[in-house]
């Protein structure tokens, strides 16, 4: 099973999103996480441009990056730059050859946030690949933010979309291979590639950011996760700073984890100590977090990067004033 075998499925009952975030005050130097060794990154003078990017999805980091260089808007690099992965057939988690939900439907959410505070998602649609840039025409063609399922789907072609089918030969034969036991319990584990969010600080410094995925694996029908949801898989406020999660998408929308950072950002502390400040929020409920994976990454208006990540594994590729490199997250779970 070619997917991301890092995440575990619990009993999925009910996942909400929380409102009320109560410790969003909490300093830097109180985090609980401090124990642990930090060797993510942050940049000491304010670079000219920067994006980051959940995973190893150099190409489309690099892509995002090259065309910051060029004088492109956050925007219109973030949106172009996960295209890339949307269009890789070979990453399982995103666009077209993505796993498919257990009955065999490809379906994918996605969502963006403008420097502006603007926001557009869609959330369980079949037959688009570019759903990020689906997300943006939400955002920037209608008066609403969220757009669902079929809807989403017939407003996509109204706006020149093609339909195309997302189940790929691979991905059909992995999900046939796959019923036969229909197991929906994977083991930790870390693939190169997954879930791609987003963040890009342009050259006139502003932040936007994006986040695009087909959610679990052999999901239930209609299972959506926290990617698409503002505030919880992502959230940009410009005078801030902006965060992206991926992983349990259940435990991101219970702690409103995005939010959750860019508060935290607001309030004083760096990226990496928000970011290890909200896993804390998850691991701190109880033992389950051993069995699976949430990482966070983030960036301020300083143009200063963060991440972590429950488990060992996850990365952050980031390209900064033509350079791309491919960051080892520090992780919460050290036994
Ligand atoms: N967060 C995504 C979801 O729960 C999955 C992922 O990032 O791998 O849908």
């Amino acid at each position: 099973m070619n997917r991301r075998k890092f995440i575990q499925n619990t009993a999925i009952t009910g996942a909400g999103i929380a409102t009320g975030v109560s410790a969003i005050s909490c300093k830097e130097g109180e985090s609980k996480t401090s124990e642990t060794k930090k060797t993510t990154i942050t940049s000491i003078s304010k670079p000219n441009y920067i994006s980051i990017s959940t995973w190893n999805t150099e190409s489309a980091n690099t892509a995002s990056g090259e065309l910051l260089a060029k004088g492109k808007s956050a925007l219109d690099a973030i949106i172009d730059g996960v295209a890339v992965e949307e269009a890789n057939e070979e990453n399982t988690t995103v666009g077209i050859g993505a796993t498919p939900d257990r009955e065999g439907n490809v379906t994918l959410d996605a969502c963006v946030m403008s420097p502006d505070g603007d926001y557009g998602a869609v959330l369980a649609v079949e037959n688009i690949v570019h759903v990020a840039a689906l997300a943006r025409k939400v955002m920037e063609e209608t008066p609403h933010v969220i757009m669902a399922s079929k809807g989403a789907e017939e407003f996509a072609y109204s706006q020149g979309f093609k339909k195309e089918k997302l189940l790929t030969p691979a991905s059909e034969k992995a999900w046939k291979e796959w019923l036969k036991t229909s197991n929906y319990q994977p083991a930790i584990n870390v693939e190169n590639h997954d879930t791609i969010g987003m963040l890009a600080m342009d050259t006139s410094g502003e932040i936007a950011g994006v986040c695009t995925t087909s959610g679990l694996g052999y999901k239930m029908k209609g299972r959506v996760g926290d990617s698409p949801i503002i505030g919880a898989g992502l959230f940009v406020d410009d005078e801030v700073g902006a965060a992206v999660a991926t992983g349990m998408g259940e435990e991101v929308l219970k702690t409103v984890g995005s939010f959750l950072v860019v508060e935290l950002m607001r309030n004083g502390m760096s990226p990496q100590k928000a970011c290890e400040e909200a896993i804390h929020r998850i691991v701190k409920k109880g033992d389950r977090y051993k069995d699976f994976q949430v990482a966070y990454i983030a960036m301020n208006k300083k143009g200063e990067t963060g991440s972590y990540a429950i488990h060992e594994g996850f990365t952050m590729m980031k390209y900064q004033d033509g350079k791309s490199e491919n960051i080892n997250s520090d992780y919460f779970n050290k036994a």
